[in-house]
């Protein structure tokens, strides 16, 4: 069995990539240093508790495990939390990333697969956005990933890493078989904070920003299932396997949700009526993003299979629902 490691194996989208990968025939091996992690969303391979800015352990975890390919998802992740405190997010994400880079450069790995973000577009010129729009991030988020971007392409052009950068729009919903789901500490995301508030006794929702150039007048994001995003990730190894050119790929559905409907189909998800009240914008938000998938569509042969607002908001609820403490 082809041996991956995953870094972020414990976090959210990392540990629906480990059961995508189980389920494909790999063997995954993560690494994770719990600051954001659950050990118990590590079911399908060891876990190695460390952090990636530390080359020794790095090299250690390598060295046991002589995996084949990396997928790199540890990183930290928050839009506004970028802003308030940059020196972390370059820390975490690239120095960490660097760090990591020349392990896999030093031990010879071949294969690197990097959890990348719409925000590297920034403001989208035109939409729906294709991999060739300009890249000018307006948070340290965004900066952070499209730094690493470029190194893996420096990597690739001067030592032969071969490497595919997947560029989220927003990542949702929980996996079908109820064994993971999104547990964020603070949770910032609209879907997860909807559905707590639909399930509590203080069901209050602040929609933050209802001008925005839009139908109804809240933002419009491109909400893609994870297990879809987390299938996109295996096959961008297979992929560069096959010999695939190393490349950039958004993972979105082509189609843009409003923050007024996601809270519909949470209402309908839930069966509960929310409070909604509206706030202002949240700084560093876009009125509008939505991605041109068909490049994961042609190289990668990846559609979306969970498709629609309710499929995606009626897995998170039915984890929520198990996992909730009452
Ligand atoms: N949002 C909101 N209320 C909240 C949290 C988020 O209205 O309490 C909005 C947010 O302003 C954005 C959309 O929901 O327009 C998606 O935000 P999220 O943080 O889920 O993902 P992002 O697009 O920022 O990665």
């Amino acid at each position: 069995m082809t041996r991956v490691l995953v870094t972020g194996g414990a976090g959210y989208i990392g540990s629906h990539a480990c059961k995508a990968l189980a389920l494909a025939g790999y063997d995954p091996v993560v690494v994770d240093n719990l600051s954001l992690g659950h050990a118990d969303a590590v079911k399908w391979g060891p876990l190695e508790v460390g952090d990636i800015r530390n080359s020794a352990f790095l090299n250690k975890v390598i060295t046991h495990y002589k995996p084949e390919a990396v997928m790199h998802f540890a990183a930290s992740s928050t839009v506004g939390e970028s802003v308030a405190d940059p020196a972390k997010y370059y820390s975490n994400n690239v120095v960490g990333s660097l760090t990591l880079l020349e392990a896999v450069r030093q031990n010879e790995i071949e294969t690197f697969i990097l959890s990348s973000t719409c925000a590297t577009y920034g403001v989208p010129t035109c939409l729906p956005i294709l991999e060739n729009a300009p890249r000018n991030p307006i948070s340290p988020y965004g900066a952070t990933k499209l730094a690493v971007e470029h190194a893996l392409a420096d990597y690739g052009t001067a030592y032969g890493l071969k490497w595919a950068a997947m560029r989220y729009f927003n990542a949702a919903g929980a996996d079908l078989d109820g064994e993971l789901g999104e547990r964020h500490e603070p949770e910032t995301h609209v879907i997860p904070l909807a559905i707590q508030a639909a399930l509590s006794h203080r069901p209050i929702f602040n929609v933050l920003g209802r001008d925005y150039p839009t139908p109804d007048g809240s933002a419009v994001r491109d909400y893609v299932h994870v297990a879809d995003i987390a299938d996109a990730h295996v096959r961008a190894i297979d992929y560069l396997k096959a010999g695939g050119e190393s490349s950039a790929f958004n993972l979105g559905t082509g189609i843009g949700t409003s923050v007024i409907e996601i809270l519909e189909a949470v209402q309908r998800c839930t069966g509960r009526k929310l409070d909604i009240r509206f706030q202002p914008r949240r700084p560093g938000d876009p009125a509008s993003l939505y991605a041109a998938a068909t490049k994961a569509a042609e190289l990668l042969g990846w559609h979306p299979q969970h498709r629609g607002i309710d499929t995606i908001v009626g897995s998170a609820v039915s984890w929520f629902r198990h996992n909730l403490a009452a």
